[in-house]
């Protein structure tokens, strides 16, 4: 019904309505088409939040309040994939009540470098969690009618020259890192839209790009929404249209209009070209039109879900036992934030929010009896001030228990630029240093986006709770987590390295010149500080909790399988501790043995489980063909290969605690990669190719001895003649026996390949 109303009003349009309805008609709406009922679509950024701006005409314009839940980073951390639901369909409900159709988020790009200043709007730096987790805030969103623009795609991992930057990346490290957390959501959330990043991917713009936006969005994962370009990502807007790029963004573009129109009636833009975009146009505008908008929404249920997030996705990094804090009678606050929270990144994300904790007043409502005094510690920029570090001083002296709040500046980390450094401002390091000095008994909350190197003063401090950007709630969580009203289940989404030194991309970050070469390829993150057991600050999947956790009884569903056939595995997790808790249990595989090089483990599962003190459960886990495949460039294709896969089960991506291996057998039929190039080695080793190669492979190796002058079992030339062999060409070899052979070389090998095709 509706695919025919479409059709028809797309017969209806005229080439101007057309090409007007592809370029925005102001900064955040579609064009409206009032002679034929097409309505127009609001848009809105997101990603944590409703920033639905007062005046549609205006880029930047005063916004009406809304909730800001926590950013991404600390919504990962929770790994709670029904809260982050919930916060799906909040924010969702806030698009009805400020009329808003689509929601610009979330963001899904990988986090490559802690250093990109936008990494708290992005997840993890592990795809499948990124995909897990993006999944549910989508379909949280889109439940309540309202669509989201799935960001930025793709290969967008920095801010630094962001509108022109070449990500250059092999085939193999696109599929295998940046594709896939996209990839899951469109096919399980099935977004109503994907925005594409400003970037260049291998040279060509994102939005420009017909293998990333048609070839492989549109046809190989089937996404039926409309492609928008992140705003001004636009260069030239036929060739977006050819690539598939549908609506750009912002507008009105009276220039680029005329350029598409003149385009079709050249006829260098097929006007088919032309109606595809705007069938996604439509499908999506009168979707959103179906939806009934201006119902309120309730301000402080939003607020306290916003807390609830906030509390499951601070991290507990440190406890010597301090928390959570025991009645303390005279607790010293000290930091700007404790009383000007820093809550948001910067940026288009920017949320007017609705009302905000100050975790000091928070402290001060669970303890009342307690004197609280307070230092600022630091001022909102890079100065340094000692003074503010000798009044901290005398203030933390006198206290039972000190608590500092850091946050890092947004001149440091923010959308638009990325930090140079994983260090707090020097005013902070010496801040944390001069007050653990006097008191012991000193915590440390972290409001930041990424990993901090906390080398200089971590061994000083009592406990330390990284809260990331925690929303506008956030205050209320800290203080429940201190004082023992929440106990901590938040676990690291991404690595937090000793050093920037230490990281994956360490040389190849921002990059220059235009261009910026993910030379560290499939290892980032933990697959990186794994496989190069390389020893970290926090690993991957880390989190402390007030209580502790059992692992026993690790089952899997079979132990030999078909690869598309799967298996379900699970293990019993016991609450060994006190207090109820939650726990965070993964899953890696490690495949080990593999054609390509593979990190040494990757998650494939997850499962956050809740246990009161003594309780077990049972907790199980589905395994599929793509946990235990890979891609494989040659093939163009993901596969699985026979053999041997261990499953672990662990606390953390270092802490393993259970392992089981399952045999797999591989389903497909590949064809075989054989061709003129292919050494003596990749010969024997190809199923087909074995078979035809290996009774002469002997015969070869003797004759290609004796004419280098070795005895039999010699090395004559001072090698070892077989492995020599291994590595060349088969073509090459035969060119040294060329006298021998009756067809000349090239014809031999294509006789061989003739029959393993
Ligand atoms: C950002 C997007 C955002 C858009 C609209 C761009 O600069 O990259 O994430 O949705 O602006 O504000």
């Amino acid at each position: 019904m509706i695919n025919k109303k479409i059709n028809e009003l797309v017969t209806a349009m005229t080439l101007e309505e057309k090409a007007a309805l592809c370029t925005g008609d102001s900064p955040w709406t579609t064009t409206a088409v009032e002679r034929l009922g097409i309505p127009r679509l609001i848009m809105s950024d997101g990603p944590h939040g409703v920033r639905r701006v007062k005046d549609l005409y205006q880029i930047a314009s005063e916004s009406f309040p809304a909730t800001c839940f926590p950013t991404a980073a600390c919504l990962a951390s929770s790994w709670d994939k029904d809260l982050i639901h919930e916060v799906g369909v909040a924010i969702g409900e806030e698009c009805n009540t400020l009329d808003v159709g689509v929601v610009l988020g979330p963001g899904n790009n990988m986090k490559r470098s802690p250093l990109c200043g936008r990494n708290f709007e992005y997840f993890s730096e592990d795809p499948y969690l990124s995909g897990e987790l993006s999944s549910s805030i989508i379909n949280g969103i889109q439940s309540q009618g309202v669509g989201t623009s799935l960001k930025h795609f793709a290969a967008n991992n920095q801010e630094f020259q962001r509108f022109t930057m070449s990500s250059d990346l092999d085939e193999r490290t696109f599929h295998e890192i940046y594709l896939p957390a996209f990839e899951k959501a469109v096919k399980e959330a099935k977004p109503w839209t994907v925005m594409c990043s400003y970037n260049r991917i291998n040279g060509t713009f994102a939005s420009e790009s017909y293998p990333l936006l048609t070839e492989i969005l549109k046809k190989d994962w089937g996404f039926e929404g409309l492609v928008v370009s992140d705003w001004g990502a636009v260069r030239d807007r036929v060739a977006g249209l050819k690539a598939g790029m549908d609506l750009e963004m912002p507008g009105p573009k009276d220039r680029r209009v005329q350029s598409v129109i003149d385009a079709v009636q050249s006829g260098d833009l097929s006007e088919e070209a032309l109606n595809e975009s705007v069938r996604r146009i439509l499908t999506i505008a009168f979707k959103s039109a179906q939806t009934p908008k201006g119902k309120a929404f309730d301000k402080d249920v939003h607020h306290a879900l916003a807390r609830k997030a906030a509390g499951e996705g601070t991290v507990l990094l440190k406890n010597n036992g301090i928390l959570p804090l025991q009645h303390p009678k005279n607790i010293a606050i000290i930091g700007r934030s404790a009383k000007e929270p820093h809550f948001q990144g910067g940026g288009s994300s920017y949320i007017n929010v609705t009302q905000k904790d100050i975790p000091f007043d928070e402290i001060q409502k669970l303890v009342p009896n307690a004197q609280l005094s307070y230092a600022e510690g630091y001022t909102s920029g890079l100065e340094t001030q000692p003074s503010l570090i000798d009044e901290a001083v005398s203030v933390a002296k006198t206290s039972e228990v000190t608590i500092i709040f850091v946050a890092l500046p947004s001149i440091i980390e923010s959308e638009g630029y990325d930090r140079s450094n994983l260090d707090l401002t020097p005013q902070q390091v010496s801040l944390i240093q001069a007050v653990t000095t006097v008191q012991p008994n000193t915590i440390v909350i972290l409001n930041n986006s990424s990993a901090i190197d906390m080398r200089a003063w971590l061994d000083g401090t009592a406990a330390v709770l990284e809260s990331y950007m925690m929303g506008q709630a956030g205050g209320g969580a800290i203080a429940d987590i201190l004082f023992g009203k929440v106990n901590p289940s938040g676990k690291l989404a991404e690595t937090f390295p000793q050093r920037l030194e230490d990281t994956p991309a360490y040389f190849n970050f921002p990059g220059d010149n235009g261009h910026v070469r993910y030379g560290e390829g499939i290892f980032i993150g933990y697959r990186y500080y794994d496989s190069k057991q390389i020893p970290v600050q926090f690993p991957f999947g880390y989190g402390l909790s007030y209580t502790s956790f059992a692992y026993s009884n690790l089952g899997v569903s079979t132990k030999t399988i078909i690869d598309k056939d799967g298996l379900e595995v699970s293990v019993d997790i016991t609450n060994t501790g006190n207090l109820a808790g939650k726990e965070i249990v993964q899953l890696y595989v490690h495949d080990k043995e593999s054609k390509l090089v593979r990190p040494l483990k990757e998650l494939k599962g997850f499962v956050k489980v809740s246990l009161q003190p003594s309780e077990t459960k049972t907790v199980t886990m589905p395994l599929d063909f793509r946990s235990f495949a890979y891609y494989h460039p040659s093939y163009k294709q993901w596969i699985a290969e026979d053999g041997d896969f261990e499953i672990l089960i662990g606390a953390s991506a270092t802490d393993i605690r259970l392992k089981e291996t399952v045999t797999v057998k591989s389903s497909m039929q590949l064809p075989s990669l054989l061709n003129r190039d292919s050494t003596l080695k990749e010969w024997l080793e190809d199923s087909r190719g074995h078979q035809v190669i290996a009774p002469v492979a002997e015969n070869m190796a003797k004759q290609m001895g004796a004419a280098l002058g070795a005895d039999e079992g010699q090395e004559g030339i001072g090698m070892d003649m077989m492995t020599f062999l291994m590595d060349l060409p088969l073509l090459s070899i035969f060119h040294f026996q060329d006298k021998m052979l009756q067809r000349s070389p090239e014809e031999e090998v294509d006789s061989l390949l003739n029959q393993v095709r």
